[in-house]
């Protein structure tokens, strides 16, 4: 008996790293395509350089979606296909101006994504700066007949610049609602960038309420706004006056792309693997989310040319509108879930193509444990890859995973210094992405599927 046992434990303990050793191998294996071969750069550089930014229901949105689609199928996809989904279309209009009266300086400005336009001849009035919209109440009646300017400067002490946003991005959603009601008649606020040395405005999706009026919502840049808190400081009087032109130009037939790649063992179970292809309406949409998109097709590709057969279908998903309605996601989940399926792992990439750190995993304590036992050593020391926690997973997954709380999520993150610099501004461009950290990233996100693929079973 005790023969038996010892033999089974030197057996357990010999095959275990056999296992690792192949894992490791092909880790490798992967590495070396991706930075020899890879195709997400070149592929990039397509769709920022000749397509360009692809807001929901424009026609470079569908340019974008076609195209996709002609690129999945060049590869070996079992299944390439459109899903329909309706967006509202928004349109920015003619440039912003943002010009403080009496001097003709100007400052520079963005409209939030949804925003309603000024009249036709512009808002001129006073500003009333405050850092909180919480704030606005302490000031009552003031801001009647205003334009209210929500200033509070980013929390550049946190490395996880993702968590710096949400600190503040609730204040650029609520902001129109919250002035509108005490008669505030133009929002301006703050934009979201992790310089205050950055003079972009930043962009990004504002909500009216119904019953409310809708009035104009701006983003201005961070030095323009540190300019401006100046200007209130020396004269609280100093008028400012506002112009944009944007609106909303009704509902749009438009698509997600998804590609399939069927299992060989266990085809009715279904890794989801992708990102959003809408982008804001400035800059490029390389980083959000180009580099997610042709990221993720390039990490698929990458298995293919190993000549890997996937255990599980692994399923491509490129979302239509994250960026003002996540109607892309809501439509997939819908439908997933109509035809009751059974997706068992999801991975996205929607936070920048910059050097790759690691992933979220939404997942129970005990898998996460797991996971960073069994599958981080093959990362950490060689790839550079070191991030395992536990955490939320991207926007899209998030809102078809509604309907799927069981399903393991990845959400890829690369190094967060340098997103929030560029996040929905005229910077996002193909230049700011560089090649061999855009690779690394693919070969990360294709050894994590691959590792998904051969072991999510042990997992549940
Ligand atoms: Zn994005």
């Amino acid at each position: 008996m005790k023969n038996i046992l010892s033999a089974l434990v030197v057996a357990v303990s010999l095959s275990a790293p056999l296992y690792a050793q192949q894992d490791s191998a092909m880790l490798s294996k992967i590495y070396h395509e991706s930075f020899y071969n890879g195709q997400a750069y070149d592929n990039l550089r397509y769709l920022t350089k000749e397509i360009g930014h692809r807001i929901a229901g424009s026609p470079k949105a569908e340019e974008a979606v076609l195209w996709s689609k002609s690129l999945m199928e060049k590869l070996s996809f079992d299944k390439v296909y459109l899903q329909d989904v309706d967006v509202r279309h928004w349109d920015r209009g003619e440039a912003e101006r943002a010009v403080v009266v009496g001097t003709n300086e100007k400052l520079n400005v963005l409209a939030l994504g949804g925003s309603v336009a000024t009249p036709a001849e512009g808002i001129e009035a006073e500003v009333l700066e405050v850092e909180l919209l919480s704030d606005l109440r302490k000031h009552g009646e003031e801001v009647y007949g205003k334009i209210v300017f929500v200033n509070k400067p980013w929390e550049e002490s946190l490395v996880e610049t993702d968590v710096a946003y949400g600190l503040n991005s609730g204040q650029r959603s609520r902001g129109p609602v919250e002035v509108a009601k005490l008669g505030g008649i133009a929002y301006l606020f703050r934009s979201l960038s992790s310089s205050a040395i950055d003079d972009y405005p930043h962009t990004g999706g504002t909500r009216y309420v119904e019953g409310i009026d809708s009035i104009p919502a701006l983003a201005i840049s961070a030095v323009g706004g540190n300019r401006l808190s100046d200007i209130l400081k020396e004269n609280p009087k100093t008028r400012l006056f506002l112009k944009n032109t944007s609106s909303w130009k009704g509902i749009v037939h438009s698509h997600n792309v998804i590609a399939e790649w069927r299992g060989t063992e266990k085809p009715d179970e279904i890794i989801t693997i992708g990102g959003h292809i809408d982008s804001w309406d400035v800059g490029e949409g390389a980083h959000d989310n180009g580099t997610g998109t042709m990221g993720t097709l390039d990490a698929i590709r990458t298995l293919m040319q190993l000549g890997y057969r996937p255990r599980h279908t692994i399923r491509l998903v490129f979302y239509m509108n994250e960026e003002n309605g996540v109607n892309g996601s809501l439509k997939y989940g819908e439908i997933a879930k109509e035809k009751n399926e059974k997706i068992i792992a999801a991975i996205e990439s929607d936070l920048g193509g910059f050097a790759p750190r690691g992933f979220d995993i939404k997942a129970s304590a005990e898998h996460v444990a797991w996971i960073q036992q069994q599958w981080k050593p093959l990362f950490e020391e060689k790839f550079w890859v070191s991030r395992f926690l536990k955490g939320s997973p991207g926007v899209d997954s998030g809102v078809w995973g509604r309907h799927f709380p069981n399903t393991v999520m990845f959400n890829f993150r690369s190094d967060p210094h340098r997103y929030f610099d560029l996040h929905h501004t005229a910077k996002d461009v193909f230049e700011a992405v560089d090649r061999r950290e855009l690779q690394s990233g693919v070969a990360a996100i294709a050894s994590l599927l691959y590792l998904v693929d051969q072991q999510i079973d042990k997992l549940q």
